[in-house]
């Protein structure tokens, strides 16, 4: 009788897991099964450049077949759980519910932007962590440069070039960055825009930007944001988010139709509907071995689990990024195979992370590699050479390095393909009112 091994979400976690469970398990004792709600990995490091355009987007993420051996892939998501009968429930793409029975649950179902209860922030901010906020986010950046350019009216320009981000913390600051060196060189070929100019804000709750990072790289980031005219403000929170302006606790009334949200990550919500022990932030609890508490046969790792961090004995859990997802892969799959008595000695979860890097664009980045610190050029060649030696994928990596060569010697491209996944209807009549174009 072969065990059913399923894993739920083919994240950082979930994908480098799999990998390892095709290795450690024998073919004839275990049928694996990886559910996902997208048939690729998304490489969210360079999420950011996807956004400003130096790398395609299919170039950032990696098709999950080409990562797997023998796991079976299904496409859905995994609404509800049964710990007593021992299954899962997915529901697929044509909404059909299907029941699977496991015999070891491996959860790595990540984390989503974490919204506030900010008004009006649901409707009028966007996140930034999927391909599609990215590529969203690169669309609306043009619209409003083209839109700004057409106006006549002056208060309607002013909130068109005016870009709100909320957060900085490493993937706002990198969204930040990189659309902003976007949108200065796209200038250029916008006359009546660049004669107005453009505003980019960050804002910030606490006192300073990249808590990952010491204390000096901080101030680094800052300079070379300031110095590029970045407006960044410190102690700030947003209160109140419209279609055409948002208000910070100075009191200040920016106008924008631009907000971009990127204040943090909670876990994700399909959580609430599995059965687990939950901890105070919504995190699925486990021990240092990744075993949910309770549950025999049960593990979580990534951005959704509260894995106690070995960096501060265990007293907190750890920070939610790929560096520790694709760490506790290969521990939990170790894990697994030990409950199937395939292995044995279970493993702690024992990585400390020593590197942390943040690209500031330009060719620039602040980071840190064990005791050394690192900024400006060598550090963005630093974080680009790890970025390279991990995304997977050969295909991946060459695809990558072409992009940002064959960038190299042309302006930016500025084409608009918000259009591209939403045919254009059959139906005459919409033609007729004017096209089908959303407005901003
Ligand atoms: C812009 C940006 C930049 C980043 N840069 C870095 C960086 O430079 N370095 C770093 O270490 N970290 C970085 N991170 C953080 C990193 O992306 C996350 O920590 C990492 O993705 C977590 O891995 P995971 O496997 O837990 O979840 P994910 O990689 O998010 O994977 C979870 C998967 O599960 C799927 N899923 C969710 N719910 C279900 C369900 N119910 N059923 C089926 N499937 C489901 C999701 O769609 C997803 O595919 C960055 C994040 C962002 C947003």
């Amino acid at each position: 009788m072969a065990w059913n091994v399923v894993i739920v979400g083919g994240g950082f976690g979930g994908a480098s897991a799999a990998r390892e469970l095709e290795r450690l398990l024998p073919k004839q004792s275990a049928r694996l099964m990886l559910v996902n709600d997208v048939n690729f990995l998304l490489y969210t490091p360079f999420l950011p450049e996807a956004a400003a355009g130096t790398l395609e987007p299919r170039h950032v993420v990696t098709p999950l077949r080409d990562i797997l051996r023998r796991t079976y892939l299904r496409l859905g998501g995994v609404h509800a759980h049964d710990p007593g009968a021992r299954t899962v429930t997915l529901r697929t793409h044509e909404g059909e519910d299907e029941e699977v029975r496991y015999d070891q649950l491996l959860l790595a179902v990540g984390s989503v932007s974490r919204s506030l209860p900010v008004p009006g922030l649901d409707q009028h901010a966007i996140g930034f962590k999927s391909l599609a906020d990215a590529i969203w986010l690169r669309n609306h950046v043009i619209e409003t440069l083209e839109q700004a350019n057409a106006t006549e009216d002056p208060a309607r320009r002013e909130q068109l070039l005016t870009y709100v981000f909320v957060g900085g913390g490493y993937s706002g600051l990198e969204a930040l960055a990189e659309l902003q060196d976007f949108a200065a060189d796209a200038m250029d070929r916008y006359p009546r825009a660049r004669l107005h100019g453009m505003r980019w804000i960050l804002v910030e709750a606490t006192d300073r930007v990249l808590p990952e990072v010491p204390l000096d790289l901080s101030e680094y980031a800052l300079r070379q944001l300031r110095g590029r005219g970045i407006e960044v403000r410190l102690g700030t929170r947003i209160e109140e988010a419209a279609a055409d302006s948002t208000r910070l606790s100075t009191g200040e009334r920016v106008p924008t139709r631009t907000i971009v949200w990127t204040a943090g990550v909670a876990p994700h919500p399909s959580l609430g509907s599995l059965s687990l022990p939950l901890d105070a932030r919504g995190k699925v609890r486990v021990d240092e071995y990744l075993r949910v508490e309770g549950l025999s046969g049960v593990w979580a790792i990534g951005d959704c689990a509260a894995v106690p961090d070995p960096n501060k004995d265990g007293r907190a859990p750890c920070p939610p990024t790929a560096q520790h997802a694709v760490r506790q892969g290969p521990v939990v799959a170790h894990n697994i195979a030990c409950g199937l008595g395939v292995e044995t000695s279970p493993r702690r979860f024992g990585y400390r992370a020593r590197a942390a890097f943040v690209n500031l664009g330009r060719y620039k980045a602040v980071g840190k590699l064990g005791p050394a610190s690192f900024h400006g050029f060598p550090a963005w060649w630093l974080a680009r050479s790890y970025h390279m030696s991990q995304i997977p994928g050969t295909a991946r990596k060459i695809r990558a390095v072409a992009d940002w060569t064959v960038g190299l010697p042309f302006s930016r491209d500025l084409a608009e393909l918000g259009s591209i996944g939403h045919p254009r209807p059959l139906r005459a009549e919409v033609y007729a009112r004017g096209g089908t174009h959303r407005p901003l």
